[in-house]
């Protein structure tokens, strides 16, 4: 949880200067509100469970962010916290992983391939589902990241600017591929 929120919050200034190309620009600084906020509860996060813990992190998220972004990590993080079991096998954490992309999907109203954080949380997912290891995870993360500068946006505040969403890569989709990095690194340094 520390590293995920020290990763999110020292890519400030690039998640700002993403926005700032096609958003309003807050997305570094909403980002930052709201893992800061992680990080001083981080005891409290910590102290509970797994499941818990993630939904803990997902209630700070929500009522510390403005923006988009706050409500939708935070609804990824709660509803990927609220059927984990304490000790999940990876086919939970999959099977999970896929609820709470759903969630953010009925909260945004959003799918894939609109320019947002779905379309590096939905091919990672791809990438779990599929047997992938830790290589392959952060493979996808960047490349599905990478993937969204070439998209028109249809979701979100780039989508006001249309034709012009084209050629920038959603904050979205980089903080995703930072979070999903974040995790990858814990999980081998774990290994
Ligand atoms: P805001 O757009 O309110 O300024 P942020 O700048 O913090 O909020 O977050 C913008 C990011 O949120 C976008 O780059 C996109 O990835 C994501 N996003 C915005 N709207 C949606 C949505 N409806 N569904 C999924 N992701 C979204
Ligand atoms: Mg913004």
């Amino acid at each position: 949880m520390r590293a995920v929120a020290e990763a999110v919050i020292a890519s400030t200034d690039e998640l700002t200067a993403l926005d700032q190309a096609i958003g309003d620009g807050d997305h570094g600084l909403n980002m930052k509100r709201g893992f800061e906020a992680v990080l001083a509860e981080l005891s409290n996060i910590c102290e509970s469970p797994l499941p818990i813990a993630l939904q803990k992190a997902g209630m700070q998220l929500v009522m510390k962010v403005g923006g988009a972004s706050g409500p939708l990590y935070g609804t990824l993080f709660i509803a990927f916290g609220k059927a984990l079991p304490e000790n999940p096998s990876r086919d939970d954490f999959v099977s999970q992983f896929a609820a709470a992309i759903d969630a953010v999907k009925a909260r945004g109203k959003s799918e894939q391939g609109q320019k947002t954080m779905l379309d590096v949380l939905i091919p990672v997912h791809e990438t779990l589902a599929a047997g992938g290891d830790l290589a392959a995870v952060r493979e996808a993360a960047t490349q599905a990241a990478q993937a969204t500068v070439p998209m028109l946006a249809t979701r979100g505040r780039a989508s006001f600017l249309g034709e012009r969403s084209i050629g920038h890569m959603d904050p979205g989709a980089r903080s995703s591929e930072i979070l999903i990095l974040a995790v990858a690194d814990q999980m081998e340094s774990l290994a």
